[in-house]
């Protein structure tokens, strides 16, 4: 079979997860299905949905003209930086025509909402820093804690100003899968507690609530009494 970005012919077959290689199309891990090159020496090869990417795509955050499949940066170009996430791309790239808009072929197919494993709500995809009024104001990621420059885009929840690198969103998400794996076990066990132990549990669960609202409470009278005195100090 033929790509557009390669001369040779390319094969289907498996590739094991333990070979750590890297897909000539994204730049990412490769296992499991693949188009690989048949010729000797050449170690290009393809995810398959990497071989099956659309020749154009329209993207919302550059929605006045369409996006082209390209095999790679020109050749000219020593270092050509992904517009939506800042890291140079070396391999294939979805490019404007008319303006020198390029986006790694990853960085094109992010969802609009993505899931942290360190925020508890989703995160917004941002084709920019957050909105601020303070004009000087420099955002941190808050996975990394590097800078989220300007003009690049990133994960936001607007509701707790909580902002991430594209990568930190998927770095988090390896662990993530690692969490599930754990919750499952936790569910697991979870079957073999005897009803006696769950209701225990809820009695505890309920008395820390009692024991937190009591709390509250006495603060809050502590606090007027306090206030009280205060103003007949003073008045
Ligand atoms: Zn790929
Ligand atoms: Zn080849
Ligand atoms: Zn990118
Ligand atoms: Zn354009
Ligand atoms: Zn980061
Ligand atoms: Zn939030």
């Amino acid at each position: 079979m033929k790509h557009f970005s390669h001369p040779h012919g390319l094969e289907q077959s498996e590739v094991q997860k333990e070979e750590e290689i890297i897909c000539s199309g994204c730049e990412q891990e490769l296992s499991g299905l693949a188009y690989i090159c048949k010729k000797r020496n050449c170690d290009f090869l393809l995810h398959e949905s990497c071989f099956k990417l659309p020749p154009n795509i329209q993207h919302k955050f550059h929605s006045d003209h369409p996006l082209d499949l390209k095999s790679g940066p020109p050749e000219y170009s020593l270092y050509y930086p992904c517009d939506a996430c800042g890291d140079s791309i070396n391999a294939f790239v979805y490019q404007c025509q008319k303006c020198d808009f390029k986006i790694h072929v990853t960085c094109a197919f992010l969802p609009d909402t993505e899931i942290c494993k360190s925020h508890t709500h989703p995160l917004n995809l941002l084709h920019s820093t957050p909105n601020s009024s303070e004009d000087d104001l420099i955002y941190t990621c808050d996975v990394c804690d590097g800078t989220l420059s300007e003009g690049y885009w990133c994960y936001y929840c607007p509701d707790c100003d909580f902002g991430t690198h594209l990568e930190c969103i998927k770095s988090s998400d390896l662990s993530k899968e690692e969490d599930d794996q754990e919750e499952e076990e936790e569910e697991e066990s979870d079957e073999e507690e005897s009803d006696q132990v769950k209701l225990i549990r809820a009695r505890i669960k309920a008395e820390n609530q009692m024991a937190r609202l009591e709390f509250q409470m006495k603060m809050a009278k502590l606090n007027a009494e306090s206030m009280a005195s205060i103003s007949r100090t003073y008045f």
